[in-house]
């Protein structure tokens, strides 16, 4: 063996014994039902699985039917009982002391986040201080703009409009940014009175479970929150098909979203559906192609290319592709992939070796579509781990799957535009329609693109940039409904009108 062989096996060995270390130390993981860390009803489990060694982490109880009807009969009494009839204000001091101590184990919740999905740790720091103040956030937009409208009809009546908490709120939410997307859920269901059932992801349940354990410390009444971990065909479909399950707040794939409202529908639900992207990046010839560059970088290769939002299809103007592609491989080439536990990594190992295969197999079908592939390296001391190098797909277009399917993986298709109106029909001729990014200095022209991009949420000269206030969501097949700000009150709460006569008007007086 070689000197530099040698090293690479035992910086590999000492790496494996880091994350086998830390996941030694955890304990398996039970479902929390009315305020109790309980095993499933039929004691049966399933493993999680290491994205970094690919080994078994812990075991994780695997919820049926039997354990969402015990979760939904104990947010049922909760909703009826203790947790409806606290006043707002008192309801909200819960909510802010759950964003307090999200805050106090920031680095902890980080850490489980990088074990369990392979994110690097730097990303999922900022995602966790994101999740603490989300709950924070809502408890003052319910405090601040939960109000209703008053409409006066002459001197006849007073009409006005009243929000209310619905019931049980089924939250399931998919493992790309698990922690983050949960909360976003939990903390609008939560402060506007609702109890709640999560059924996270199979594939990430570690942080879902510090979730139960801040809540449960925080000291909920019993039945408010409560996880149901398990597979989406078993735990979350019976969730979905549950009669007293007044909403379903779903964040995952386009087809899984599909599948859930048909399955709800006969229990009439109110859904709310965030799916799957392709998002566009456009750069015009007059853009700072600097800050493009950093942006398109950061757009689809931070959270390993799993981000819903990425830029993962890139169109330069003709004049300026050749400078930029020279530019992105430099980057690509740069790309510190790396053990996701260490400070200095930007690309970690994707969730599972299924997803791996995947976007594994798009990289052959681009090939096949004949594209030329350009990627980074992995270091030999990963080998053991989901990894897939920042690749950029060169000479692609917009007939191949490649650009029309979403791959979730680190993986960029590269085309070039002439013309503006050109550019904006190849943007918009995919089924997506989440969110968009133009490059350009033209005010006008910046405007004017954004508006003729059809997706929910657009970016001009930024990246990815939440304003919790704003509308998040996507049109086509990438989503129903809005969460954020007050736009979450449309989905988690009830608005009921009450129509008062102030004087006597005029009753027709039938059989008098
Ligand atoms: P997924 O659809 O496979 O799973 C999401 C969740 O749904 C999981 O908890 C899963 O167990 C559950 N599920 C699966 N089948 C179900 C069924 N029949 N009934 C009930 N529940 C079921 O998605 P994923 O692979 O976990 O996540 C990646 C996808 O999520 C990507 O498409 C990504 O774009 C999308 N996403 C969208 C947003 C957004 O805000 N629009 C954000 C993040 C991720």
């Amino acid at each position: 063996m070689s000197v530099k062989h040698e090293e690479l096996v035992s910086k590999h060995e000492e790496l494996v014994s880091k994350h086998e270390e830390l996941a030694s130390k955890l304990e398996d993981i039970k479902l929390y039902i009315n305020g109790e860390f309980v095993d499933a009803e039929d004691k049966g489990t399933f493993d999680n699985i290491s994205p970094f060694t690919n080994e078994k982490i812990n075991s994780i109880a695997s919820g049926q039917a039997a354990d969402i009807d015990k979760a939904v009969q104990s947010a049922k009494k909760a909703f009826k009982g203790e947790w409806g009839n606290l006043k707002q204000a008192e309801r909200l001091e819960y909510v802010y002391k759950i964003g307090d101590l999200i805050e106090q184990h920031t680095d902890e919740i980080a850490l489980l986040e990088s074990l369990d999905t392979g994110l690097p740790i730097a990303q999922t720091r900022k995602q966790v201080s994101r999740s603490a103040n989300n709950f924070r956030f809502y408890a003052d937009t319910v405090k601040s703009q939960m109000y209703g409208e008053v409409y006066q009809v002459d001197d006849e009546f007073i009409n006005y409009t009243v929000h209310s908490a619905v019931g049980v709120a089924g939250l399931i939410t998919p493992w790309n940014a698990p922690f983050m997307l949960e909360t976003w859920k939990i903390a609008p269901a939560l402060a506007t009175g609702n109890t709640v059932i999560l059924k996270p992801a199979e594939w990430s349940p570690l942080t879902a479970n510090r979730m139960a354990e801040i809540i449960d410390q925080a000291g909920l009444p019993d039945g408010v929150f409560n996880i149901v971990h398990g597979f989406g065909e078993t735990a979350g479909d019976a969730l979905v098909k549950h009669p007293d399950v007044q909403l379903i707040s779903f964040t995952g794939e386009t087809t899984t979203g599909s599948t859930i409202m048909k399955n709800g529908a006969d229990a009439l639900k109110r859904f709310s559906m965030e799916l799957g992207g392709k998002s566009p990046i456009i750069v015009f010839e007059d853009a700072d192609l600097d800050r493009a560059l950093d942006a398109a970088t950061w757009g689809i290769f931070s959270f390993n290319g799993e981000r819903c939002t990425a830029n993962s299809r890139l169109y330069l103007h003709e004049s300026i592709a050749n400078e930029f592609i020279e530019k992105l491989k430099e980057r690509v080439w740069n790309i510190k992939v790396g053990d996701p536990l260490e400070d200095d990594t930007q690309v970690g190992p994707l969730i599972k070796t299924e997803h791996y295969n995947n976007v594994k197999n798009y990289l052959k079908i681009a090939e096949e579509e004949g594209c030329e592939i350009i990627s980074g390296d992995i270091p030999t001391e990963l080998s053991r781990g989901n990894y897939v190098a920042p690749t950029i797909l060169l000479n692609a277009s917009n007939e191949m799957r490649v650009v029309q399917e979403e791959i979730f993986g680190p993986v960029i298709a590269v085309m070039t535009f002439k013309e503006e109106a050109e550019v904006i029909e190849k943007a918009n001729d995919v089924r997506y329609g989440l969110a968009g990014y133009v490059w350009t200095n033209d005010i006008k022209r910046g405007h004017r693109v954004a508006h003729a991009i059809e997706s929910g949420m657009l970016w001009v000269n930024s990246q990815n940039v939440r304003d919790l206030r704003t509308p998040f969501g996507g049109s086509k097949d990438s989503g129903i409904g809005r969460e954020g700000g007050h736009y979450a009150f449309e989905f988690y709460t009830e608005q009921k009108i009450i129509h008062v006569a102030i004087g006597d008007h005029h009753i027709p007086q039938f059989g008098k």
